[in-house]
């Protein structure tokens, strides 16, 4: 039930003027299946929550654990997505779609099917064959969001990931985004400094405060979903 467990967390930075405090004492817990978003001004640690997550930071103090288990490097069963995707400039949509299984080795016909099914279902269907630099930024996210899933993760870590784009695009990448959550039941941790966006989204928010980045408290949403 609690898939995600921190506690007591502390990420000090070292930094040319001394040490400095990016989230102090920071304990929460995230449920399977859960949207939950990290919310707070710029600076208040959401990054590197985030980062934390992925494994890609490492914590100073405390625990992290997934499902009982020690966090503390990336794994295949999280996924990562930023704001804006990076993308391989020489390799199709469809090859930048299949990086990941090639590289985790999985079974080439069914990913190619996966990959097939994911482009479509992200809205790129007829793109396929496009470089990214023929893409607009809202279709290079649809590429980052199918290749998030293509190796099926669990749990999808997203900081901002639809931040860069217009209001209208964001909207619409924020609806396409529930619609898989709800169709795959994903644990979705969303990062956003935008309230009403977190409120659309998500099951429950965190509110977070800078200064030493602080868990200020957790909002339960209960709106109906779109
Ligand atoms: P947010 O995502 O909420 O904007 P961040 O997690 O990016 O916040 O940053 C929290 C604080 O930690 C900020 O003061 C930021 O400058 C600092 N910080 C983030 N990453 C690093 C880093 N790699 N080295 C030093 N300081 C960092
Ligand atoms: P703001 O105008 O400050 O962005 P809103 O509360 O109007 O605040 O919307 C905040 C965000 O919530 C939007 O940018 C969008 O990401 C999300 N959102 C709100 N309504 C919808 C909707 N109907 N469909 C998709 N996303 C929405």
């Amino acid at each position: 039930e609690h898939l995600i467990e921190g506690r007591h967390l502390t990420k000090v930075y070292a930094t040319s003027t001394g040490p400095l405090v990016a989230l102090d004492d920071v304990s929460f817990t995230i449920r399977e299946g859960e949207f939950v978003s990290l919310v707070g001004p710029s600076g208040c640690g959401k990054s590197t929550l985030l980062s934390l997550m992925g494994g890609l930071e490492e914590r100073s103090e405390g625990t992290l654990t997934l499902n009982g288990e020690d966090l503390f490097k990336p794994r295949p069963d999280i996924g990562f997505m930023l704001q804006t995707a990076v993308l391989f400039p020489w390799r199709t949509v469809t090859e930048n779609v299949r990086l990941p299984g090639t590289i985790l080795n999985l079974d080439k016909k069914a990913q190619a099917e996966r990959c097939a099914e994911l482009i479509q279902l992200v809205g790129l269907g007829g793109f396929e064959e496009r470089y990214p630099n023929e893409l607009s930024g809202g279709m290079r996210q649809r590429v980052a969001l199918a290749r998030l899933l293509a190796h099926d993760p669990d749990v999808l870590l997203m900081d901002e990931p639809f931040g860069a784009l217009d209001e209208f695009t964001r909207e619409t990448m924020n609806l396409e985004l529930l619609r898989i959550w709800s169709a795959t039941k994903k644990t979705v941790v969303f990062v956003t400094h935008n309230i009403g966006e977190a409120v659309f989204l998500s099951d429950r928010i965190f509110v977070m405060t800078p200064r030493p980045g602080r868990l200020a408290g957790v909002v339960e949403v209960d709106l109906p979903r779109p």
